[in-house]
């Protein structure tokens, strides 16, 4: 079941007519689905975080400084879910673009393992680890 069959197939590679019943294993597994499910995930993360309580008298320097722990807190979690909306926007546009799936680094393709489990992974599994060892 495909719900998206208004997809301009991207000149897949050749042949290979997908059969009645086909695993389909080749083909994206739902990431466009897996990516919009995210954002909208991300988005009501943000939405939720955004509301900081404005201005608020504390009883003690103890509770003020609790109160701008979690703030801190909160904010590193809305800086990382924005980082992270960034990245599944960016794999959104690919997959229109049609260059879903390759590393931004070599154009090698990514892992579909990788994909399942990170749509919105931008390297391949090498440039990633190059890239976190700083030699990217
Ligand atoms: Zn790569």
């Amino acid at each position: 079941m495909d719900p998206s069959a208004a997809d301009r197939s991207i000149e897949s590679a050749s042949g290979a007519p997908a059969g009645p019943g086909s695993e389909g294993s080749s083909a994206p597994i739902d990431s466009r689905t897996a990516l919009e499910a995210e954002r909208a995930r991300l988005r009501e993360e943000l939405a939720a975080t955004i509301q900081a309580p404005g201005q608020m008298t504390y009883g003690s320097q103890a509770a003020a400084a609790s109160h701008v722990f979690e703030q801190q807190r909160d904010l590193a979690l809305r800086d990382r879910a924005q980082q992270q909306l960034a990245l599944v926007d960016a794999a959104l546009v690919r997959l229109d673009a049609g260059t879903f799936g390759r590393c931004l680094r070599c154009g090698k393709p990514i892992a579909p393992e990788r994909l399942e489990a990170l749509p919105w992974a931008e390297h391949c599994i090498d440039c990633a680890r190059l890239i976190a060892q700083g030699r990217g």
